[in-house]
């Protein structure tokens, strides 16, 4: 009888730790940010972001640790304002090598919003696993009075040991909605309520801890996606130009002269060029630079071969891309290819 308590006990434990053990592993990769922003007092808007290390932020939100076995690694701490290519490769490969090779479950990335939809798009593209990635910010800092980032991040936890956030490539995470790394753009500079999805809407939301999805992303990403940059130590140099009245070709004409290999126009309209800047961008494109059009308008598609004949200068359209999520795919397009037909179709299914 003893004999069989204590077996009792001891399978009690055995399915005690298994079952905690089960847990989803989520490492946790901080960048900076206002999520890690401190300000000198709590009812100030003046702060400085990407102060505070990882711990602290896993530390602020224990409420995770009953969803997921959950751990943190600092790679930068950086206001996303300062984010880089360098940074952008590192962080696809450390993605990688935690999905692929330490066999975690999901990666959250703590990032600021600035160019988070840029981060965020740029991992879809060079991620090469269909587990979930998912970047969460704030737009408080975290010593401010209802700080935003511990709720978001507690939702990214919960979104990424949800398995219906299994192939929904890389989401982004604020405000209790998740967006999809192609159509999610920061539209506000100071609310929580910045993210939106574009015309076709945020792609889910988390409530209650619960991941909850309305649609599916329809473009090519993540493991079927043909950008590799495991064995990249640099990106290809891509700059934006601004459309706007009477626009100076000058800026367009100095990343020529620096021996750019691309360049985005952020057009008027449907991707137009002011007439000066047109010329330098027909000899740009005469020279191997390549053209992609894009729009400095919030929303609507780029058409090819509309207003501007792209099929005559082997011009490209960036098509629903903004001008920084078309420098993104231009960047990577060019790490394979330089045929401008080839970087359109692209563009067609990125
Ligand atoms: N400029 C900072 C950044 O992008 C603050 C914006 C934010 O994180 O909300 O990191």
């Amino acid at each position: 009888m003893k004999h069989l308590k204590s077996t009792l006990l001891l399978l009690a434990a055995v399915v005690v730790s298994v079952s905690l053990g089960a847990k989803p592993r989520v490492r946790i990769i901080a960048t900076g940010g206002t999520i890690a922003g401190v300000s000198a007092t709590s009812a100030s808007s003046a702060y400085t972001a990407g102060q505070v290390g990882i711990q602290t932020l896993i530390d602020a939100v224990p409420q995770m640790l009953y969803l997921a076995d959950v751990s943190g690694e600092q790679l930068v701490n950086i206001g996303s304002q300062d984010m880089n290519d360098e940074v952008w490769l590192k962080l696809a490969k450390r993605v990688n090598e935690i999905l692929n090779v330490e066999g975690y479950d999901a990666v959250v990335i703590t990032h600021g919003t600035d160019t988070m939809e840029e981060t965020a798009y740029f991992l879809n593209l060079t991620v090469k696993s269909d587990k979930p990635v998912i970047l969460a910010g704030s737009m408080r800092p975290s010593t401010a009075i209802s700080a935003d980032g511990p709720a978001n991040l507690y939702n990214a936890v919960a979104a990424a040991v949800s398995p219906a956030s299994k192939g929904m490539g890389v989401l982004c995470c604020m405000n209790n909605q998740l967006l999809d790394a192609k159509t999610v753009i920061k539209t506000h500079t100071i609310d929580c309520d910045t993210f939106e999805g574009g015309p076709s809407g945020i792609i889910g939301y988390v409530y209650n801890g619960e991941a909850h999805y309305l649609q599916t992303p329809n473009n090519r990403h993540t493991v079927n996606s043909v950008f590799d940059v495991s064995k990249l130590d640099r990106l290809p140099k891509v700059g934006i130009v601004y459309g706007y009245a009477n626009a100076s070709p000058l800026p367009m004409q100095a990343f020529v002269d620096a021996k750019f290999e691309g360049i985005v126009l952020a057009g008027v309209g449907d991707g137009n060029f002011y007439k000066d800047v047109f010329d330098v961008a027909v000899k740009a494109q005469d020279q191997g630079i390549q053209i992609v059009r894009s729009s400095r308008c919030p929303t609507g598609p780029i058409c090819l071969n509309s207003e501007v004949d792209d099929a005559k200068y082997h011009f490209v359209a960036a098509l629903d891309l903004n001008p920084q999520k078309a420098r993104v795919l231009l960047m990577l397009a060019l790490t394979r290819t330089h045929d401008w037909q080839e970087i359109q179709q692209y563009y067609k299914e990125y």
